[in-house]
C-alpha cells in the first residue's frame, strides 16, 4: 500500500479535546438535544455515540427516544417544544424517520439557528452564497480531513460521487468554495469512472460497496469514503476498493474509522458555536 490511511479517529479525538478545553472555560455549558424516532439499530448506535461525545467535552445534552409509530404532529411538537426551550443550544434529529414521517417537514420545523446538523434550507442557502451558516457536518469533517492532508485545493480538480442534500451536495459547495473545480457524478452519470480517474480529489457519499474501482483512481489523489455500507457477515465496508485504491492513492481513509468520527466531532463543534453566540 503506499497510500497514507488518513486516521479520523485520531483528527476527531483532537477536535473534541480542543472543544473540550473550551466548554471548560464557557461560564453557560452548550446543550444539544438528539432525537430519535424508532428503534433503527444504526441509527441507536449513531446516536449513543453522539451522547457519550457530549458528555465528554462537558455538553449539557438530551435524548429523546420516540416509539417507531410517533406521529408526524407529535415529532414536530417535540421540535418546536425544543425550538422554544432556551436551555438548548443545538437540535439533531437522528435520519432516516420511519416512512410516515415526512424528512423535510421535519427539517424545515427546526429553527435555522439551531439547526446543528446544517439540514435547513436556510443553512444550505447561507452554504450556497458562502455565507456563515451551520454547514453539515459530514462535509465538514471532510474538510478538516482534507486540510490535514496538507495538500493544495486550489484549481485541484474534485470529483464528488453522490449528490444528496446531506453529503453529495454540500461537500461539493464547499470545495468549490476551497477553488477546486468540482464535478458532481450521480446515478445518472454516463461514465463515473472517467470523472473519477482525473481527480485530484475524490469524495465517495454513496452507499453502494465497493463502486469506486480502485482502478479508477489517479496515483496521487486524496480520496474520502464517506459511505457506510453493512455486509452481510456484519462488518462495515465503504464506497471505495479500498485496497486497490489504497494502492495507487496517496492519502485515503478507512471505513470504520475515517470519515465517521469525523461527522460527530463537527456536530460538537457546531454545538459548541451554537451555544458560543448566545453567551
Ligand atoms: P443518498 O441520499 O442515498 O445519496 C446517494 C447518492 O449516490 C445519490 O446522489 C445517488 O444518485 C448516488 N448514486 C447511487 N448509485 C450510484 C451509482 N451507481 N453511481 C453513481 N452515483 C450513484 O445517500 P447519502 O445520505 O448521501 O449517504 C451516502 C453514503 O454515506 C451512505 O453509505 C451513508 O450511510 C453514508 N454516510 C456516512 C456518514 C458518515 O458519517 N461517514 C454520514 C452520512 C452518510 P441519484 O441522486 O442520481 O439517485
Amino acid at each position: 500500500m503506499s497510500a497514507v490511511v488518513l486516521d479520523g479517529k485520531a483528527v476527531a479525538a483532537e477536535v473534541t479535546e480542543a472543544l473540550r478545553v473550551r466548554v471548560a472555560s464557557m461560564s453557560r455549558k452548550p446543550g444539544l438535544a438528539v432525537v430519535l424516532v424508532g428503534d433503527d439499530p444504526a441509527s441507536a448506535v449513531y446516536v449513543r455515540n453522539k451522547s457519550r461525545t457530549a458528555e465528554r467535552i462537558g455538553l449539557r445534552h438530551w435524548q429523546l427516544t420516540l416509539p417507531a409509530d410517533t406521529t408526524e404532529a407529535a415529532l414536530l411538537a417535540e421540535v418546536r417544544r425544543l425550538a422554544d426551550d432556551a436551555d438548548v443550544d443545538g437540535i439533531l434529529v437522528q435520519f432516516p424517520v420511519p416512512s410516515h414521517i415526512d424528512r423535510l417537514r421535519v427539517v424545515d420545523a427546526l429553527p435555522p439557528d439551531k439547526d446543528v446538523d446544517g439540514l435547513h434550507v436556510v443553512n444550505a442557502g447561507r452554504l450556497a452564497q458562502k455565507r456563515e451558516g451551520f454547514v453539515p457536518c459530514t462535509p465538514a469533517g471532510c474538510m478538516e480531513l482534507l486540510a490535514r492532508t496538507g495538500v493544495s485545493l486550489r484549481g485541484a480538480e474534485a470529483v464528488v460521487v453522490g449528490r444528496s442534500d446531506l453529503v453529495g451536495r454540500p461537500i461539493a459547495r464547499l470545495l468549490e468554495h476551497a477553488d477546486c473545480t468540482v464535478t458532481v457524478v450521480h446515478s445518472r452519470t454516463r461514465d463515473v469512472g472517467a470523472h473519477v480517474a482525473r481527480a485530484d480529489i475524490v469524495i465517495a457519499a454513496v452507499g453502494v460497496p465497493g463502486l469506486v474501482k480502485g482502478a479508477w483512481i489517479k496515483p496521487g489523489a486524496v480520496v474520502l469514503d464517506v459511505g457506510i455500507n453493512r455486509l452481510a457477515d456484519g462488518s462495515l465496508t465503504g464506497d471505495v476498493e479500498f485496497g486497490a485504491a489504497a494502492e495507487r492513492a496517496g492519502w485515503i481513509t478507512p471505513v470504520p474509522g475515517g470519515v465517521g468520527p469525523m461527522t460527530i466531532a463537527m456536530l460538537m463543534a457546531n454545538t459548541v458555536r451554537a451555544g458560543a453566540a448566545k453567551g
